[in-house]
């Protein structure tokens, strides 16, 4: 018998009237297909409420007591969940992460699942009960709580669909699937009726939030068909699998707020530098986006780089040290940067994107901070407030209008 796993996200789930309606839906699946296990995330706003009163505590609180407080927002949406599930008279219980025994590795705020332990899910889907599996969160084999960075309920789900051999993974967001570009920005994005995987990962990687970046990597690798969707209609969606709609040239614009940029001065030029600055930065487990090098000048260069703007405060105190060590002349760093991609596995074939885009932007008298490319996608970090503006006129510049 088929086995269907379900992933609510936030908004789906933000008050008692959406878990009501959740539930129903639920219900109606479990009718179709019999054994349903379903992963939800925290009702919406909450994690971000939990993370704010942490600051309000402390600038720097420790990792491990951001997870501790950070995993009980699912706690709440999964026993809210099964109780509208037993007010319909659907047999139904929930479990948290470490309950089912999400095993993770010990790095908290993005921990990574190691291994999955079915057994109870399958004991419980056996007795005919609909599973409830808390999103975001694992258990290290420290035996603490930990969570898998913001939107790591799409990757539970994945990995849940996975483990148990599930015949669809459906994520269940607030738009009616993958689109052009974001549709709350661009009024005119399409909506895709499929997406390949490759592009679903540039997206996500470049700001996209609807499906977490590792959920696609997971899927990617084991095969698992990811159809999203919407939780207040009964519309088609996306389907993100192997082969994709291979549209010529650009498929879709996308934008990530949350950037950081980092000037280290007058870096000494030779061998070995760069080396030391970003494996500094890499123990600390953060990753750097976008990197640019000056002409040297006397022996010297400036570098810059983008972070994720959350990591900021982390990175900081570390590139100090290494500024020091390397005996470069300081470092500056400021939020409000953005960046905006234009995506596509078609663009590979088509010369001038890049000329095209850098026009358009021009057109718009919006400067290009910084530049990065690969075969499928363009990137240029600009200045936050420009975003809206960048996103829609690339969107039009390359006819993605309905
Ligand atoms: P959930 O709470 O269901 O996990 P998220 O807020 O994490 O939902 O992701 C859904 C949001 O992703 C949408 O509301 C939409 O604004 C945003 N989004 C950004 N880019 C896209 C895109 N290309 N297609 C669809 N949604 C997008
Ligand atoms: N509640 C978590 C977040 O807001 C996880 C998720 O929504 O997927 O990031
Ligand atoms: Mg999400």
């Amino acid at each position: 018998m088929p086995l269907i796993v379900q992933k609510y996200g936030g908004s789906s789930v933000a008050d008692a009237k959406k878990i009501k309606n959740v539930a129903r839906r639920i219900l109606k699946t479990k009718k179709r297909e019999n054994r349903v296990v379903v992963v939800v995330s925290a009702p919406g706003g909450t994690t971000d409420r939990l993370l704010s009163s942490a600051y309000e505590i402390t600038a720097h609180p420790s990792e491990r007591e951001v997870d501790m407080l950070l995993a009980t927002g699912e706690q709440i949406s999964i026993s809210l969940l099964t109780m509208a599930l037993h007010s319909l008279g659907c047999p139904a219980i929930s479990f948290t992460g470490p309950q089912v025994r999400i095993l993770t590795d010990m790095a908290h705020t993005k921990a990574r699942i190691l291994s999955i332990d079915t057994k109870r899910i399958k004991a419980e889907l056996k007795k005919g009960k609909v599973v409830i599996v808390a999103g975001f969160q694992g258990i290290s084999q420290e035996e603490d709580i930990t969570t898998l960075g913001r939107g790591g309920s799409d990757t539970t789900a994945v990995a849940l669909a996975i483990s148990l051999k599930a015949a669809s993974c459906e994520i269940y967001t607030d738009v009616e699937g993958i689109y052009t570009a974001d549709p709350r920005i661009v009024s005119f994005a399409k909506r895709l009726k499929k997406i390949s995987y490759d592009e679903m990962l540039e997206l996500s990687s470049l700001g996209a939030k609807v499906t977490q970046l590792r959920s696609v990597e997971l899927a990617k690798r084991y095969n698992v068909r990811l159809h999203v969707r919407s939780t207040f209609s009964n519309k088609e969606g996306t389907m993100i699998t192997e082969k994709g709609l291979e549209a010529p040239g650009v498929s879709g614009v996308t934008y990530d707020k949350d950037q950081a940029k980092i000037t280290i001065q007058s870096v000494p030029d030779r061998p070995g530098i760069a080396s030391a600055i970003f494996n500094k930065i890499a123990k600390e487990n953060i990753n750097v986006d976008m990197i640019i090098q000056s002409a040297s000048l006397k022996g010297l260069t400036d570098l810059s780089f983008t972070i994720a703007g959350t990591d900021l405060k982390k990175a900081l105190p570390a590139i100090k040290v290494i500024t020091k060590r390397i005996k470069a002349k300081g470092v500056t760093s400021s939020k409000g940067v953005a960046k905006v991609s234009i995506v596509g596995v078609g663009m590979r074939s088509y010369p001038g994107v890049a000329a095209r885009m850098f026009s358009c932007l021009a057109k718009e008298r919006i400067n290009i901070e910084m530049i990065s490319t690969s075969e499928i996608k363009i990137s240029c970090a600009i200045d936050e407030k420009n975003v809206r503006k960048a996103v829609k006129s690339l969107h039009r510049e390359f006819g993605l209008e309905k």
